[in-house]
């Protein structure tokens, strides 16, 4: 058949907390060709304990490649075009397999889990000063539940054939990122163990200073350097493809993986955001909002954290950002449709909201795995208050939102408060943007305008980028210069300041009362 002859295409793998995608870019326009997305199964065997399984992972993206492929033949775009392929990753998410069998020892621990409270309390309890901050001079992290290290020692802790894998040398430690490159490269026959240094940032085993593995850090979670991956820049080809040719996906064997990032770090890029100052918020699962501090790392005196943005290259420098971290944002729309049914898709919860356009009152802090920043409380949780008799369901709908955009705007005060220098606009990317009564409610919240481009799959575009941009590919450029001209669409505040302060006090106010619960 005729097949149309393009300029050279890149791929990403997006792999998220609730789904995963795979997604192919013209290099030169920027253009999204054609993409295919498989939901993951998030389990919750306990309170607070939230798994996935790695095969179901592995499987997710094997599915999408192919789909995407066949789509692309049907297009009449040849899959030899694809030049490389790059992996943005949900962040901190903690795996260890057996290199010798290929299997995972146990489910990925995803970000969100809560079983290493009470390790966490002991670790701080240890500090002198009982002080979560101990480690950051060298993380740029507080202790907390949200990173891979302790996730990682309560493997080692409670999961007997992670012991024995780590004491017979078999076990390999990584992240979604580590894994899907190891199993994309040939697994057990020859698989590449490595991670990039966004990913490896977010573990707080890895100083941000030296850029690798501290072994302080290692020593003082117990954690043997050896089940580490190798870590490396965010674009450069770390190995090849190793697909079973049965398949049209089996095209892509040989294509370099040549990008790696987290997803966070991943959206900065595909924003654009290369200018120290330049800032986005990406409304997933949870919301994260990074500013560009460019080539030094900033310290945050208001609860943010500090993290490697990226490093394009062997050679090229790293830039670092300043991140607030929420960590429930989309995950309270599918607790109101999973848990209390009172919508059935994430489009009903726009549709509710918008009948009343009030939450009459009603705040929702949803505390459910705790508090991140700026408070990092893990013993916060959820609450619902401020009801009346007149409260119902499309006023809750309303309060969820407008939680998202309240925990926003106290990122976005933490912000401003460290750089000195107030953000006039925010752009913003993430599955929940297509809410379009969530960009309107966080322009008045936060009384600036919001920025959405009209492509939605920033993510993707960044690890994109990366993986395009690596030596030896270098079939895109970051030249500010060359960048392709984005379209966007802009949301202008619309209610009187006043109105936004008087709501986000009493949002404040409600925080307080979300706040040790336990204790
Ligand atoms: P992740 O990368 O964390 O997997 P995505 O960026 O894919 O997340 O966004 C998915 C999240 O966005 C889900 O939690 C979903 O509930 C939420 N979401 C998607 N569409 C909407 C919508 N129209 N309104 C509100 N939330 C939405």
């Amino acid at each position: 058949s005729h097949r149309i002859m393009l300029g050279p295409l890149v791929a990403a793998i997006d792999q998220g907390t609730s789904s995963t995608r795979f997604l192919v870019f013209n290099s030169k326009t920027a253009e999204l060709l054609s993409h295919h997305q498989v939901e993951i199964k998030q389990s919750f065997p306990k309170e607070g304990w939230v798994e996935e399984d790695p095969k179901e992972i592995l499987q997710s993206v094997y599915e999408c490649m192919e789909r995407t492929c066949e789509k692309l033949t049907q297009l009449n775009i040849d899959i030899t075009n694809i030049k490389a392929i790059g992996v943005t990753n949900q962040r901190e998410t903690t795996l260890v397999w057996d290199k010798e069998t290929g299997e995972p020892l146990y489910n990925a621990i995803v970000w969100l889990d809560l079983r290493t409270q009470s390790t966490v309390e002991r670790l701080i309890n240890k500090t002198p000063g009982r002080n979560k901050n101990h480690l950051k001079h060298k993380t740029g992290l507080p202790i907390s539940t949200y990173f891979s290290a302790v996730k990682l020692r309560w493997l080692m802790d409670n999961v007997a054939e992670v012991h024995e894998a780590i004491v017979s040398h078999r076990a390999m430690f990584g992240t979604v990122d580590s894994w899907l490159i190891w199993c994309l490269t040939g697994g057990k026959s020859g698989g590449v163990h490595c991670t990039d240094v966004t990913n490896a940032s977010r573990t707080m085993l890895f100083n941000i200073h030296t850029m690798d593995w501290d072994p302080e850090l290692c020593k003082y979670f117990g954690i043997p350097m050896e089940i580490l991956p190798r870590v490396r820049s965010s674009s450069e080809i770390y190995g090849l493809m190793k697909i079973c040719s049965s398949w049209k996906s089996g095209e892509l064997s040989g294509v370099p993986i040549s990008g790696c990032l987290g997803d966070q770090s991943a959206a900065l890029v595909g924003q654009m955001c290369f200018q120290d100052g330049q800032a986005k918020n990406t409304y997933g699962t949870g919301c994260f909002l990074l500013r560009n501090t460019g080539a030094k790392p900033v310290m945050s005196d208001h609860g943010l954290l500090t993290t490697v943005a990226y490093k394009l290259g062997r050679d090229k420098p790293a830039c670092y950002a300043l991140e607030g971290s929420v960590a429930i944002a989309g995950a309270v729309v599918r607790w109101l449709q999973d848990n209390l049914g009172i919508i059935s898709s994430s489009e009903e919860l726009e549709k509710l909201a918008a009948s009343v356009c009030t939450s009459y009152g009603c705040y929702f802090v949803p505390a459910f795995s705790g508090l991140y920043a700026p408070y990092w409380e893990p013993s916060a949780r959820g609450i619902i208050c401020g009801l009346t008799q007149f409260t119902n369901k499309s006023h809750l709908a309303f309060a969820a939102l407008e939680a998202v955009c309240f925990q926003t705007r106290e990122i976005l005060d933490a912000m401003n408060q460290d750089s000195g220098i107030p953000l006039t606009q925010l752009q913003v990317d993430g599955g929940m943007t297509s809410n379009r009564l969530l960009m309107q409610l966080q322009a008045d919240i936060l009384c600036i305008p919001v920025v959405k481009p009209s492509m939605p799959e920033t993510t993707a575009l960044g690890a994109a980028m990366a993986a395009g941009a690596a030596e030896g590919v270098s079939v895109w450029s970051l030249n500010p210069e060359d960048l392709t001209e984005v379209t966007s669409e802009k949301f202008e505040p619309q209610i009187n300041p006043e109105e936004s302060e008087y709501r986000y006090a009493r949002w404040k106010k409600a925080v307080q009362k979300s706040m040790n619960w336990e204790t």
